[in-house]
C-alpha cells in the first residue's frame, strides 16, 4: 500500500487559522497587532520570494510586518543597527533576520544581536544551546525544525523509544530536529557527509528527517518499511516542460519512497508551509509574553 501523505499544506492552514484567532484575541487586549521586523540585506532574488512570503502570510493571520531592507553593500555595523532598531521597538515582538546574507557581513556576530525574547527564528545560540540542555527550554524553537515535530505527531507514530534518523547537522534544520527528537525520547542518530553506509544507517529508522539539501538523494530502498519520512529538502532542479523552467523535488526519491514508507510528506507542501506557519506562532509567543509581562 502507497504511504499516506502527511499534508503540510492543509496542517499549516488549519494552523494558520488558529493563529489568527489568537491574534484577535491579543489585538483585542493590546489595542495593536503582533509585530514581526524582517531584516533583509542584499538582493538575493529567493530571499525576497522568502520575505514576501512570509509578509503575506502575516498578513494573512493578522500580524503586523515591518521589514528593514539594506542593499548589498550595507556594513556589518548597518545591519547590526537595523537589528538594534526592531530590538527597541516595542510595535515589533518578533525579529527575523533572513539568511544568507552577503560574504562580507559576519552572520553569527549579527545574529548574536537579535534580542532573545525577539528570537522568533530560534536561532540564536543561547536559544539553540537551551534546547540541548535537559530540562532547559529555549525561549523559541527554530521554525523548520518545530514544523517537522508537528508533522511527525500529526502521523500518530509514537516518538518515545523510536529510532530517528537525521540526515543533516545544520544550525538551522538538521542540529535542532535531532535534539527535538532526542527530547521527545527517540533514539536519535545524526548523519552527515562522513557517515559510512548511510543507506544502512537509514534502514533503521522508523522516524527519517531528510535535511541534506541534495536533489532526491535518499533512495527508496534505503527505507525501513512502514517509516515516517519527513523531506525537509528544497531542491530546484531543471524542468523544460514547466513554464518557469525548474521545478522543486526534495531530498527525498518521493516515488520510489512511497510505495516503501508508511508516511511521508511531499515537496513541496511538506515541511515548507510549516516553516512560515511556526515563525507566526513564535511572533504571536513573544507579543502574547510581553503583554503578560507589561500587565
Ligand atoms: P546545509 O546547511 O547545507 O546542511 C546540509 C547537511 O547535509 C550537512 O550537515 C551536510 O553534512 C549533510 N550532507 C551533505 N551531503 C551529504 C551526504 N552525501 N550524505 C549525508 N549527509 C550529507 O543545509 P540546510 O540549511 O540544513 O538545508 C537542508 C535542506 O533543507 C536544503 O535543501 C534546504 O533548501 C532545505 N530547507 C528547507 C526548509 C523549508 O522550510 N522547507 C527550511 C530550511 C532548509 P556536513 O555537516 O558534513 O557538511
Amino acid at each position: 500500500m502507497p504511504a499516506e501523505i502527511i499534508d503540510g499544506r492543509a496542517v499549516a492552514k488549519r494552523l494558520q487559522a488558529e493563529i489568527g484567532e489568537h491574534v484577535k484575541d491579543f489585538v483585542a487586549s493590546a489595542g495593536a497587532a503582533p509585530g514581526l521586523g524582517v531584516v533583509l540585506v542584499g538582493d538575493d532574488p529567493a530571499s525576497a520570494m522568502y520575505v514576501r512570503m512570509k509578509r503575506r502570510a502575516c498578513e494573512r493571520v493578522g500580524i503586523h510586518s515591518e521589514a528593514h531592507i539594506l542593499p548589498a553593500s550595507a556594513t556589518q555595523q548597518e545591519v547590526e543597527s537595523a537589528i538594534r532598531a526592531f530590538n527597541c521597538d516595542q510595535s515589533i515582538h518578533g525579529i527575523l533576520v533572513q539568511l544568507p546574507m552577503p560574504d562580507h557581513i559576519d552572520e553569527e556576530a549579527a545574529l548574536n544581536v537579535v534580542g532573545l525574547a525577539k528570537d522568533v527564528d530560534g536561532i540564536h545560540p543561547v536559544n539553540l544551546g537551551l534546547l540541548g540542555m535537559r530540562g532547559r527550554e529555549p525561549s523559541f524553537t527554530p521554525a523548520t525544525p518545530t514544523g517537522v515535530m508537528i508533522l511527525i505527531n500529526e502521523t500518530g507514530a509514537q516518538i518515545e523509544g523510536a529510532e530517528a534518523v537525521v540526515i543533516g547537522r545544520s544550525n538551522i534544520v538538521g542540529l535542532p530536529v535531532a535534539l527535538m527528537l532526542a527530547n521527545a525520547n527517540a533514539t536519535v542518530t545524526i548523519c552527515h557527509s562522513r557517515t559510512r553506509d548511510l543507506a544502512k544507517v537509514v534502514k533503521r529508522a522508523d522516524i527519517l528527517v531528510a535535511a541534506v539539501g541534495r536533489a532526491e538523494y535518499v533512495q527508496g530502498d534505503w527505507l525501513k518499511p512502514g517509516a515516517v519520512v519527513i523531506d525537509v529538502g528544497s531542491n530546484s532542479v531543471p524542468a523544460p516542460e514547466s513554464e518557469k523552467g525548474y521545478r522543486y523535488v526534495g531530498d527525498v526519491d518521493f516515488e520510489a519512497a512511497r510505495s516503501v514508507a508508511g508516511h511521508i510528506t511531499k515537496v513541496p507542501g511538506g515541511v515548507g508551509p510549516m516553516t512560515i506557519t511556526m515563525l507566526l506562532a513564535n511572533t504571536l509567543k513573544a507579543a502574547q509574553r510581553s503583554l503578560a509581562v507589561a500587565s
